[in-house]
């Protein structure tokens, strides 16, 4: 049996031959013997009393004159009607042609026509809005029809036209103006007691509302204590700019005196450097004996030959060069020498170990010094420099400290750099050589320098890289050139130092001649130093933090 598509069959027919018969006794005497089923209306019989349906006999008396269960001849006039027959098969029961889809039903044949057009829920069903396009079966009909988006909508709301499908509803309730909504002041009765208003009232009730009045004005009210606030806030900060901008006033006073006052301690500072280089003399205990000292020991002439080859004399200062200064200079004026001579005159530094006697030409190791024909010694390497010097020039040696640079200068020119590697951590002495009817007169600052000394130090920095710009190479009596901080030994030298402290080394050297003459005037150094310009910036800055912070 198979399920029949009535939605094809708008009219519903039944199709007999695909009924389910309940088993029946007489099943199949009441069969038509061409289709073996019980026989479908119209139910015939022939004279011979055997029955057919009347379609199956009439098809079959095309091709056939006899009956085919008993071979009586019949013609069609022969073929009557049973009226009673056909309502005895109609009593068969039969199941509804729909079983399998769910229909349980189970009556006579000759009522399943009714059955399957007013009863069977399990016929096919299609939705009866013509823009819907759901399909189901009947027994869904009723649900589907209540909640179809196509079926007609009308807004009932009362002043409302809107009409469309079921679909649009939700939104519309949503958006209708015709509905009520409560004031949002309502507070379930408590606040404002409008709770219908109709939609398109909303907007002009709020304004209206007694509730959102009383909130405006709390809102006004607010406003206005934040403006007082504020107001209040602002004169406070007025008062304390004004307070800020007095005592930044006071600390512009202060930095003032400050700046004029390290302005003094600058002309005091160069006052005290001043001082320092005229505690420098000649050291009458530290010479040659040819040497002979007078004029408060800055004036050094070479007496006499102390012994046949050893004629070369040296002399150095009463103290060493302190090394808290940014510089140290002084001169020296050739006053006599013989001409004859290349090596008359000397003026440098050196340490304690150099010696004090030479043989010529000088030029010993642990001695830096420029020579009158213009060469230089360097820790004992000589090399062309300068030019040569006549009676009355003027020859200055400076040492920088935080650069270890020497240099020379003449009648008050810088001749360029003689040296990057003096071994300041070992004490360092002026020191003048001199020969054969030499004499020169040394100033330590007693009077102006030629050379515009405190001049160079107000700007050392960029002073110094000017002399470093000068000519680099040295050029010796054959032409070679060679780089004047090229000198192996004078790291070497550094090295035999590096760890010694200044006093230790002091402590060891020991003076290698000694010239007590009665006729030597020896003048007494006193280490007392001048109060350090560090020292006076140093209270300034004390001076300023305790008026900030009080
Ligand atoms: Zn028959
Ligand atoms: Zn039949
Ligand atoms: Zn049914
Ligand atoms: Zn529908
Ligand atoms: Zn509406
Ligand atoms: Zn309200």
């Amino acid at each position: 049996m198979s399920i029949k598509d009535y939605s094809d069959d708008p009219e519903i027919s039944i199709s007999y031959m695909d009924l389910e018969y309940e088993d029946h006794p007489a099943l199949q005497t009441l069969s038509c013997p061409i289709c073996t089923c019980p026989a479908m209306p119209i139910v015939v019989r022939l004279p011979c009393g055997h029955i057919f349906c009347k379609a199956h006999i009439l098809e079959w008396l095309k091709t056939n004159a006899t009956c085919p269960m008993c071979k009586t001849e019949f013609e069609k006039k022969d073929i009557v009607e049973d009226k009673v027959i056909e309502e005895i098969i109609n009593t068969l029961k039969v199941s509804c042609p729909q079983k399998e889809l769910g229909c349980d039903w189970l009556g006579e044949r000759g009522k399943l026509l009714n059955h399957l057009k007013n009863s069977c829920q399990y016929m096919t069903y299609k939705c009866i809005y013509s823009k819907c396009n759901y399909v189901g079966l009947t027994k869904d009909k009723e649900e589907h029809e209540r909640i179809c988006e196509w079926k007609p909508y009308v807004c009932e709301l009362k002043g409302c036209n809107f009409k469309g499908y079921l679909g649009d509803k939700q939104h519309h309730e949503n958006v209708c103006e015709w509905k009520f909504v409560a004031c949002p002041n309502y507070l379930n009765g408590n606040g404002c007691q409008m709770d219908k208003i109709i939609r398109k009232d909303f907007q002009e009730h709020l304004w209206k509302c007694e509730c959102f009045v009383k909130d405006l004005e709390w809102i006004i009210k607010k406003s206005d204590e934040i403006q007082e606030h504020q107001k209040n806030n602002f004169t406070y900060y007025e008062d304390q700019t004004k307070k800020s901008y007095e005592r930044l006033k006071k600390l512009e006073g202060i930095i003032k005196t400050i700046e004029d006052d390290l302005e003094n301690d600058m002309n005091t500072s160069k006052d005290s450097l001043m001082s320092i280089f005229m505690d420098f003399h000649w050291n009458p205990n530290d010479k040659n004996s040819s040497l002979k000292l007078s004029n408060n020991n800055l004036i050094v002439k070479y007496k006499k030959h102390s012994s046949p080859g050893c004629s070369w004399s040296s002399v150095r200062s009463s103290i060493p060069i302190p090394t808290y200064i940014p510089a140290f200079y002084f001169e020296i004026k050739i006053l006599n020498f013989d001409e004859d001579w290349r090596y008359s005159n000397s003026i440098g530094i050196s340490t304690k170990q150099a010696p004090l006697n030479q043989n010529i030409p000088p030029g010993s190791k642990k001695m830096w010094c420029y020579f009158n024909n213009g060469s230089i010694n360097i820790n004992g390497k000589t090399k062309n420099y300068g030019s040569a010097v006549n009676i009355n020039d003027i020859i200055g040696c400076c040492l920088i400290f935080k650069s270890r640079t020497l240099f020379f200068t003449k009648n008050g020119q810088p001749l360029g750099i003689a040296s990057k590697r003096i071994p300041i951590d070992i004490p360092l002495y002026p020191t003048v050589g001199m020969y054969n009817n030499s004499i020169i007169e040394t100033n330590f600052g007693q009077k102006d320098f030629m050379f515009n000394f405190l001049g160079f130090i107000d700007d050392l920095d960029n002073n110094e890289k000017e002399l470093n710009d000068m000519p680099r190479n040295f050029v010796n009596e054959s032409g070679d050139e060679y780089e004047y901080d090229s000198y192996s030994d004078e790291d070497e030298y550094s090295e035999e130092y590096s760890n010694r402290n200044t006093d230790s080394s002091f402590s060891e050297s020991s003076f290698s001649v000694s010239d007590n003459s009665s006729d030597e005037e020896s003048i007494a150094s006193d280490g007392e130093q001048n109060e350090s310009s560090l020292s006076v910036i140093n209270s300034d800055i004390t001076r300023l933090f305790s008026e900030l912070f009080n």
